[in-house]
């Protein structure tokens, strides 16, 4: 029998309507700011859709785009200055970054508090001590989708492929914490097959087309494709063969599946924020 298919789209729209609903009852105004250094054109879409978002949920935003050149000191001092605004709840600085910046830097500049992606070491740390405050948009919304489908994680296998900081690292942690066995596979794990094949919960976060194919997947294993590759055709594809479908008993297509997810986790995390800057929220850590 063919694989469910999880619907991303619709249960990002879930999600999105619920923070709306929570951004009307809170009662205050609630303001994203975003930076964007360069002209990548995928960013400048990805940020104009945040935006879009965040205007359908009732949350303000302020869009600061900078050119390519804009030297490192002046996206602190705005960070410095964002930081220190009382009507700002939420900082996104949008990646990449021009290769004359320091990731690192920027990113820990942003006060953790504010820090929606989840990015800061301080977050990174919580969700580490399985004390989550702000946590990394994308594994995130995979974990809404996996309780969405009730998808049972104690004790079972669990298998990360990739180990970025922004997707494999803390998807680990998040199934670590609901009591999964995880693994975590990269560019350097010696059989990757057999890992795959051991998982009831495979997520792929590569960025390869086709490296997880039907062979590698347990049969009935829930499948979760956080990849957007460009095929040679210009297609948005993942990292899972179609052919899976035939294998797994739920799992995420591409598109419209893991990836709207992501902004509507964002949205969350901005919420999250102002609860958190008006103390209805426990602080970090507390
Ligand atoms: P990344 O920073 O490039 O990390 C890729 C990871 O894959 C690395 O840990 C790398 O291992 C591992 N890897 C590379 N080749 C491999 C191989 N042959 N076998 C096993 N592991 C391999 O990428 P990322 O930022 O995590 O993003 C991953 C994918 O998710 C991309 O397609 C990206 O576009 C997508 N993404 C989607 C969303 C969304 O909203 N849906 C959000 C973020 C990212 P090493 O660490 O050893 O190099």
């Amino acid at each position: 029998m063919p694989a469910t298919m999880i619907d991303g789209r619709a249960l990002a729209l879930k999600v999105r309507a619920e923070v709306a609903a929570d951004v009307a009852a809170f009662g205050a105004p609630v303001c994203l700011a975003t930076i964007l250094v360069g002209d990548d054109p995928a960013s400048h879409v990805y940020v104009g859709s945040k935006h879009k978002a965040s205007h359908e949920a009732g949350i303000e935003s302020r869009d600061h785009r900078f050119p390519a050149a804009t030297p490192e000191p002046e996206i602190l001092d705005l960070i410095a200055e964002l930081n220190a605004d009382e009507g700002v709840d939420g900082i996104l600085v949008q990646l990449p970054l021009p290769d004359h910046m320091d990731e690192p830097t920027v990113l820990r500049a942003v006060e953790p508090a504010k820090d929606v992606d989840g990015f800061h070491p301080l977050n990174a740390g919580l969700l580490y001590l399985g004390e989550p405050f702000l946590t990394p948009a994308t594994p995130s919304g995979v974990m809404v989708m996996l309780a969405e489908h009730g998808v049972e994680l104690r004790g079972k296998d669990a298998v990360v492929i990739g180990r970025s900081e922004i997707v494999g690292k803390p998807m680990a942690m998040m199934l670590l914490a609901e009591h999964a066995t995880v693994t975590i596979c990269h560019s350097r794990t010696a059989d990757l097959e057999e890992h795959a094949r051991r998982a009831d919960i495979l997520v792929a976060a590569v960025g390869r087309e086709r490296l997880v194919t039907a062979d590698m997947v347990k049969p009935g294993a829930v499948v979760i494709d956080v990849a957007m590759n460009r095929n040679a055709d210009g297609k948005l594809v993942g990292d899972v063969d179609p052919a899976v479908s035939e294998v797994a008993g739920l799992m995420t297509p591409v598109p419209g599946g893991v990836g709207p997810m992501t902004i509507a986790m964002l949205l969350r995390n901005t919420l999250t924020a102002a609860q958190h800057r008006r103390s209805e929220v426990a602080a970090p850590g507390a």
